[in-house]
């Protein structure tokens, strides 16, 4: 691996949690290391796949640990569901299940929020889910509404492992209502698509950056991007070669990156 095409690369889009953070904070000398990224003219775009925030809140948290700077964007699988609602949905009721904030920021995007005879369901990472909610979901699934999950993951890693993600939900909700939903987050290469044309750069010049190989790698290649695996979070040397994906560069972190010419 001679990491030859970071040269190439315009835009590195960055995993968070495993990959610039973990638990909260980053790993080794990232805020320097995204320095000389952003110094060597590569741009920066957080993305991750977590839909209980707004972008907002990314940002101020990016922005409290010294990792956000100038001319960098965060992209979360909640804005591309927003741009999915409007290309296929324009004008549609949509009955939205998510934390208050994020439900803000579909409704300030122009999404048109109900709580009865939607057009369509939509499931993000609300972390403040309630029976009420899952039940009024479940109701219009059973009677054939059309489902979207902003992304797949079973689990969100915590300090002591982890807590159940949409993915364990849409376990749950295909169990009550038989359905399943279409998925637009990480690894769908739709996400692809809105960030080229988000950062105007084609696809063979981003490169994906992440600890995860079914998610992070996996979109990489379906998406035809360049990608570089960390092993500063989920993933180690062993276990990925549990997966047909494969990495263009492992790291150790992101850090290390250093190492290689970046112009
Ligand atoms: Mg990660």
């Amino acid at each position: 691996m001679t990491g030859e095409f970071l040269k190439e690369t315009e835009v590195f889009l960055l995993d968070l949690d495993g990959t610039v953070y973990l638990d909260g904070t980053p790993i080794g000398k990232m805020p320097s290391t995204l320095q000389k990224l952003r110094a060597a003219g590569k741009r920066l775009v957080f993305l991750t796949n977590n839909s209980s925030r707004t972008e907002e809140e990314y940002r101020l948290k990016l922005t409290r640990m010294g990792l956000f700077g100038g001319g960098d964007l965060v992209f979360t699988s909640a804005s591309a569901t927003v741009r999915y609602l409007s290309e296929r949905y324009r004008g549609a009721r949509v009955f939205l299940v998510a934390t208050a904030a994020v439900m803000e920021e579909f409704i300030a995007a122009g999404v048109n929020i109900v709580g009865e005879e939607p057009d369509v369901c939509v499931l993000a990472y609300d972390t403040e889910l309630t029976f009420a909610k899952i039940k009024q979901l479940d109701y219009f699934l059973q009677r054939g509404v059309p489902f979207l999950a902003t992304h797949p993951d079973d689990v969100c890693p915590t300090s002591y492992g982890s807590m159940p993600d949409v993915g364990s939900f849409l376990a749950m909700l295909g169990r009550s209502s038989g359905r399943t939903a279409t998925v637009i987050g990480k690894p769908m290469p739709l996400m692809g698509e809105y960030l080229s044309k988000l950062t105007g750069a084609p696809l063979s010049k981003m490169c994906m950056v992440g600890d995860r190989m079914h998610t992070d790698i996996r979109f990489a290649n379906a998406c035809g991007m360049r990608s570089v695996l960390v092993l500063s979070g989920e993933t180690t040397r062993e276990s990925m070669k549990n997966f047909p994906d494969s990495p263009d560069l492992i790291l150790e972190d992101l850090n290390e990156i250093d190492k290689y010419p970046l112009f």
